[in-house]
């Protein structure tokens, strides 16, 4: 299952995804994470992240695009991933598309993870990091509790700190940014299809039934189910859930037929868009399209 969350900061993103990546076996790829692995182990690309980022320039998407091609490679993203941080706004998804297309991986959906503004700017003033280690808690959603009280960095109590990134105006301006730069993206999603949305307020449990609830067909594709042979001994967990997926399916099949037809009819016909188009012309769509746009 290939996908992308979609979140405000603050809205729970991070936890969610790591929830997802047990529960359906396959990795989160964030980028972020891509970028300062590349540069600790001094790679060719970490090279050039390096100095964009050092001489203060963001890092092209180009670069990242490399990252996330080469990290799609590993045997582990094989039946899928999760990706986090990218992309952040329309070019970059037009960009992932046409990689991901070049890859004959395309997305499968992408979640919008849906929380009040409101909301956002508490849950976001509220966030509090570790000094130590580097966690990061929430004072109203996820204080420090039970084992999770003692940082492993120390064996004492976690030291916690509050980022000027997360004071109430620095949180307002981040919103707005983010609201400005994911508004295209979200519409482009959903022209493909592709867009679903949870509510994303309320328990941590809650968000994530609701969100396996959205993914739920997805687990049963029998594309998916093909892909999933390709792993040598599956784990016990994996063999139940295989075994649900092979008894849900069968009780759903008339409802999945119809499903896979209109998927199939709606495919080729983007494929062959995609064909037609001289490479010089592909290259330079994004900006046309968003001249286009504005006019
Ligand atoms: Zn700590």
């Amino acid at each position: 299952m290939r996908i992308v969350l979609l979140g405000a900061p603050g809205s729970g993103k991070g936890t969610q995804s790591q929830r997802l990546v047990k529960l359906l076996g396959i990795p989160q790829i964030s980028t972020g994470d891509l970028l300062r692995a590349a540069v600790a182990a001094g790679t060719e690309l970490g090279r050039q992240a390096k100095e964009a980022m050092d001489g203060g320039r963001l890092v092209e998407d180009s670069l990242v695009l490399n990252m996330i091609c080469e990290r799609l490679g590993e045997p582990d993203a094989r039946r899928g991933f999760i990706l986090d941080g990218f992309p952040r706004n329309l070019a970059q998804a037009q960009a992932l598309e046409e990689l991901l297309g070049s890859l004959g991986q395309p997305l499968d959906a992408v979640v919008r993870m849906e929380v009040d503004y409101d909301e956002l700017v508490q849950r976001i003033s509220g966030r509090r990091t570790c000094e130590d280690c580097g966690r990061v808690f929430n004072l109203v959603t996820s204080p420090p509790s039970g084992a999770d009280a003692v940082c492993p960095k120390t064996g004492r109590p976690h030291r916690l700190m509050h980022r000027p990134d997360d004071n109430e105006d620095t949180v307002t301006e981040r919103l707005r940014v983010y609201d400005e730069k994911t508004r295209p993206l979200i519409e482009f999603y959903r022209s493909r299809g592709l867009l679903r949305a949870i509510d994303a307020q309320g328990d941590v449990d809650e968000v994530t039934q609701r969100l396996t609830r959205a993914l739920a067909d997805l687990t049963t594709r029998p594309s998916h189910a093909g892909l999933t042979v390709r792993t040598a001994r599956p784990s016990p967990a994996r063999a139940r859930r295989r075994a649900a997926a092979k008894k849900k399916k069968h009780k759903a099949a008339p409802r999945r037929a119809v499903k896979a037809k209109r998927a199939a009819s709606r495919r080729p016909a983007r494929k062959t868009a995609a064909a037609r188009k001289p490479k010089r012309a592909a290259r330079r769509a994004p900006a046309k399209r968003a001249r286009r746009r504005r006019s």
